[in-house]
């Protein structure tokens, strides 16, 4: 199955540098691209009815002779068919031979897009068959696939039929008895109904397996994290010091009951004799760094070392110049190191070295970095801010360089309560239900784009009272570098626009991480008023000073990456204000963005979001990461997902090491896994 995609009949290498574009470089990987869609060839239509620019189906008589017209590049032949209703014109181009085909009073089915020529309504090159044939497979459905420019759904269905019919199958992982019981059918079965089915029937009992099998795997990779947190023992006991107390008093604000809730949580667990593995979430904004500042200061207290992991650099960079304002401030005694990959090679290896050697304790980097490439003295404690899930393999590869390491994972997903008991079903979830109460709530405002010029003098008059504004810019669709370019002419524009003394600058994903350390850096120092930005600013950048946050084309966003964007201002005491601009102007454009005038509760947000545009929307753009499935969908295949769990619990039940025969295959797949290596989106 690791069989190279060239040794598939009509692959050669130009398909095949179009097949890696979509990650396509086995057969195995073929075969496992699943269709996005599915079309049908669709009922005849009497000619008279047919309206333009749609894919219409006639079946019409040949009423004379192909006319040829030879242009310099391109040779047009043209028809003209009927029917009992009407008369229409048939054109196809560079095809003369069609002329065989279409002799004067042959009956054919057309099927093909309609154009307009003056009011005259042509139909365009459209695939010709019998009727007979028309009649067998009208009801057949065609697999529509993900593309890439070169490469049709036709072909990339004509290799996956080779490679399905020509490629032995790779052995059934579930025992026939888990197929008889949930009544699904065997992968390869699956497979062949999932890209070639004959009706809709076929396709769920395909998506049944396939779902099936996904949530299985994923499950038992949980059930497995679970049992081996079970097992280990708290290798590093934590007692409560004097340094976590005082810094307590010393900081300007009183911990909300939320959060000594669950600093009061963390306290037992690092006492207790049990290693941690506890999920914190919260909404943004309900404080969850300064939890685990504090839990881990706690470990360094006690002697031993934590690390704080961010999704970004720029997050990291952020959360280590907080935590030396803090040493600053309050005299803590903790020797904190940074992590990060625009660190000169020098510099990397002098952290690594002083991580070794115990020389610092408090350690803030990218996931990437402190995972792969660091040997810690004595870590107890790793913390992951704003990530999705600490995956089996991620937790295991800690376990390689010294005892398990405690481990807290914050997240500000709203994910309701019920499937979150199923995702991490491994960890202890620890709730902050409670934003800190002086907050102001956000103003927000959903406009339409003729607001912009308003919009402007706000942010000139917010800027002109000491404050700093965000400005999320368009979004291009065509391709990244549009973007790119988008936010440059879009920074200029707003530099025209505001007068001379505000200092717009820009920030977007493909910039360097130094550059974009260096601007966030700026503008949290107050030196750019304005920051227009990509959503790289989305995840956890905390600027207090920051009062505007304006987003182009809220409506292309999800509710919950805005509600995210939303989260970046109203951080400190001052009113804050979310202006969303919309360039769509329809009512249920308008209906969906006002939800976010109605509430400023990430879950309430997310629950409405999926009632409006289905569940497969529900994250947003970013949020996804954890759910993330091929086929499977946690709200639409509930029914999956729960015979899966079922499954799990049956298997597990009857043979907690997957020792017997029948369960070899499950196990050596759960070995190799790879699902939770979780995609790190470095900005
Ligand atoms: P998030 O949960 O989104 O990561 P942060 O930890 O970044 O939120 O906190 C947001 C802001 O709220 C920070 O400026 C932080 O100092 C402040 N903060 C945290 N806890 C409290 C509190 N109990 N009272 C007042 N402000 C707080
Ligand atoms: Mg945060």
């Amino acid at each position: 199955m690791s069989i190279p995609i060239t040794d598939v009949k009509g692959v050669g290498e130009k398909t095949a540098k179009l097949l890696e574009k979509l990650s396509i470089n086995t057969v195995s990987d073929l075969i496992d691209y699943y269709p996005r869609d599915y079309d049908k060839l669709g009922d005849l239509i009497p000619i008279s009815n047919v309206i333009p620019l749609q894919t219409a189906v006639v079946k019409g008589t040949v009423t004379g002779n192909v006319k040829l017209f030879k242009g310099k590049r391109t040779t047009i032949c043209e028809v003209l068919i009927k029917d009992e209703s009407g008369v229409m014109n048939v054109r196809f181009f560079n095809m003369p031979y069609i002329k065989n085909v279409l002799k004067p009073g042959s009956v054919h089915v057309f099927r093909g897009k309609t154009s307009l020529r003056g009011k005259q309504i042509i139909l365009d090159q459209p695939q010709i068959l019998k009727p007979e044939d028309y009649n067998d497979m009208k009801d057949e459905l065609i697999p529509i696939y993900p593309l890439t420019k070169g490469l049709s759904s036709k072909s990339i269905g004509k290799y996956v039929y080779y490679s399905i019919y020509n490629y032995p199958a790779e052995p059934e992982v579930f025992p026939e008895k888990i197929l008889t019981e949930f009544d699904i059918p065997d992968h390869r079965e699956a497979l062949k109904k999932i890209h070639f089915p004959k009706d809709e029937n076929e396709v769920s009992i395909a998506k049944k397996r396939l779902s099936f099998e996904e949530f299985f795997f994923f499950l038992m990779a949980i059930r497995r994290n679970k049992a081996l947190a079970k097992e280990t023992p708290n290798n590093f006991v934590c007692f409560e010091t004097a340094d976590t107390v005082r810094l307590l008093e010393a900081l300007p604000y009183k911990l909300t009951n939320a959060q000594k809730k669950v600093w009061a949580e963390i306290k037992e667990d690092l006492s207790s004799n049990k290693c941690m593995n506890r999920l914190i979430q919260g909404d943004v904004g309900s404080g969850k760094t300064i939890i685990a500042f504090l839990s881990l200061i706690e470990v360094c207290a006690n002697g031993y070392q934590g690390a704080l992991m961010a999704p970004t650099e720029v997050l990291a960079l952020q959360h280590y110049e907080t935590i030396c304002s803090f040493i600053k401030k309050y005299g803590l005694n903790i020797k904190p190191a940074l992590l990060v990959g625009s660190l000169k090679a020098s510099e990397k290896k002098d952290v690594q070295e002083k991580i070794k050697s115990g020389e610092v304790n408090f350690i803030i980097g990218t996931h990437a970095l402190i995972q792969d490439k660091v040997e810690f003295k004595n870590l107890a404690l790793v913390v992951t801010d704003e990530q999705h899930r600490f995956g089996v393999k991620q937790r295991e590869s800690f376990v390689g360089k010294g005892k398990v390491p405690h481990v807290i994972v914050m997240s500000a997903t709203p994910i309701p309560r019920t499937l979150s008991i199923i995702f991490y079903g491994d960890l202890d979830i620890s709730v902050i239900d409670e934003l800190p109460a002086e907050r102001l709530p956000i103003k927000n405002c959903v406009v339409n784009t003729s607001y912009r010029e308003k919009a402007y003098k706000f942010i000139e008059k917010e800027v002109a009272s000491g404050h700093q504004a965000y400005v999320i810019c368009p979004m291009v669709n065509e391709s990244e570098e549009s973007d790119l370019e988008n936010v440059i002419d879009y920074a200029d524009k707003l530099r025209e626009a505001l007068p001379d003394s505000i200092i717009v600058s820009y920030l977007h994903g493909q910039m360097k991480p130094a550059l974009k350390n260096e601007i966030m850096e700026d503008f949290a120092a107050g030196k750019i008023h304005v920051l227009v930005s990509t959503t790289v600013i989305e995840v956890g950048i905390n600027v207090p000073n920051a009062t505007v946050m304006m987003v182009e084309n809220a409506e292309k966003f999800g509710l919950a990456s805005l509600h995210q964007l939303r989260g970046r201002v109203g951080r400190g005491d001052a009113q804050s204000y979310c202006i969303f601009i919309s360039s769509k102007n329809d009512e249920k454009t308008f209906e969906r963005l006002n939800i976010l005038n109605k509430s400023n509760d990430g879950f309430y947000i997310a629950s409405e979001d999926m009632r409006l545009r289905g569940p497969g929307d529900m994250f947003g753009v970013r949020q996804s990461g954890d759910f993330e499935f091929k086929i499977a969908n946690v709200f639409s295949d509930a029914g999956a997902l729960k015979a899966a769990d079922m499954a799990v619990d049956e298997v597990l039940k009857e043979d907690p090491l997957l020792n017997n025969e029948d369960h070899v295959l499950i196990k050596k797949k759960i070995e190799e896994m790879k699902t939770f290596e979780v995609d790190f989106r470095s900005i």
